[in-house]
């Protein structure tokens, strides 16, 4: 592949229809950060400390943040990931969830979050719309999840996991981002919980999108080798594709819950990416790794019209690269980590 394929081959204005880009992959999934705040500093995307919150009048307010889903939803958007930071310390979190069913009837609508706060919360965001969540857990083992959230509150997120279920917010996912050395001696034991349970479990490759920059290969445990593991002790099927970037197995014997590989590291998924995120003020991102971002906030707090913020966002799909470049020498690992970015 020479050099420069990877960005988009012509400077043609965007066709109207469907978010395309140039490489002809629709983006129909949107993820909205509501917060770049988090109650948690895990080790693979912030740092222990100092770390400055973007300030409150920058951040987007739930008036902006509905009108803007609402012009994704004419785009074609068919489902909505709340994320963050951390999204339930945003305040009033579940009259803003009822806020984009009103904007999408239609829309799947679902969250990631570190569960710290779903004890009280799952079952407000369940009546005010929510589908269901996907819950980050990256070890069953209190010492050991402390280490990687530098939070004590093992406990506390299992609560939130049984709250969510009770609340009907499922299918209950779970993301663990494996690291070597840290938590990859527990993937037989979360599949083992995971057909407990019920819930799918989807293991993360840990990605360079660290706060601290302490991402090394080396601490990357490829998909595959997980994967090989569990079917070891407990076979798999796979399952066939579906809209998730992961790639989902379930258990030969029948048992419920899941299993789930998301290879951004190793077996890139860019090919098929039908996603865009929106930071938590305002900025379009047409890759988790983008190095360009796209002012949303500005044209709405200056008075664009719909269709103005419409061509911005066109304009921005269309000139989406074909994937991220983790695996190429001319890597540069964007300036903003998974916690400003909105994962
Ligand atoms: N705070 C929420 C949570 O932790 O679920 C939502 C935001 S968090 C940025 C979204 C997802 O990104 C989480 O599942 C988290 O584990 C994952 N993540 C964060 N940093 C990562 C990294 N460097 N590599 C892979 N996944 C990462
Ligand atoms: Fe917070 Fe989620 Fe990042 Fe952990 S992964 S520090 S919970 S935003």
């Amino acid at each position: 592949m020479a050099m420069d394929d990877w960005q988009p081959p012509t400077t043609a204005p965007p066709p109207e229809g469907p978010l395309v880009d140039t490489f002809g992959r629709v983006a129909d999934d949107l993820r909205v950060s509501v917060t770049d705040r988090c109650n948690f500093r895990c080790t693979y995307c912030m740092p222990a400390e100092g770390l400055a919150w973007i300030p409150k009048g920058e951040i987007l307010t739930f008036e902006e943040l509905t009108r803007l889903l609402g012009i994704f939803v004419s785009l074609g958007v068919r489902s909505l990931k709340v994320t963050g930071g951390e999204p339930t310390v945003r305040a009033d979190l579940p009259r803003l969830i009822r806020m984009f069913r009103e904007a999408g009837p239609e829309l799947d609508i679902s969250m990631t979050t570190n569960g710290a706060l779903l004890d009280r919360l799952a079952a407000p965001l369940a009546d005010a719309g929510l589908d269901r969540v996907t819950v980050s857990c990256d070890s069953l083992m209190r010492h050991r999840f402390a280490e990687m959230t530098r939070r004590d509150a093992l406990d506390r997120v299992l609560r939130g996991i049984r709250a969510a279920e009770a609340a009907g917010l499922t299918p209950v996912k779970i993301n663990c981002v494996v690291v070597g050395g840290q938590n990859d001696g527990e993937v037989v034991d979360f599949a083992r919980w995971a057909r407990e349970t019920g819930y799918v479990v989807r293991f993360i490759e840990y990605m360079p999108l660290d706060a601290e920059h302490a991402w090394e290969r080396a601490k990357v445990v490829p998909s595959r080798s997980i994967v090989k593991a569990i079917d070891r002790v407990f076979p798999l099927v796979p399952l066939g594709p579906d809209r998730e970037p992961a790639t989902s197995f379930a258990f030969a014997d029948g048992a419920p819950g899941g299993i789930g590989v998301i290879s951004s590291v190793t077996e890139p998924f860019c090919d098929s990416c039908n996603r865009l995120r929106i930071t938590a003020e305002g900025q379009l991102r047409a890759c988790l790794f983008a190095l360009e971002e796209t002012d949303l906030r500005g044209p709405l707090r200056s008075g664009a019209s719909d269709r103005e913020i419409e061509r911005r966002i066109r304009a921005a799909v269309w000139r989406k690269w074909s994937g991220h470049r983790i695996n190429h020498p001319d890597f540069v690992q964007p300036a903003r980590s998974m916690s400003m970015i909105g994962g």
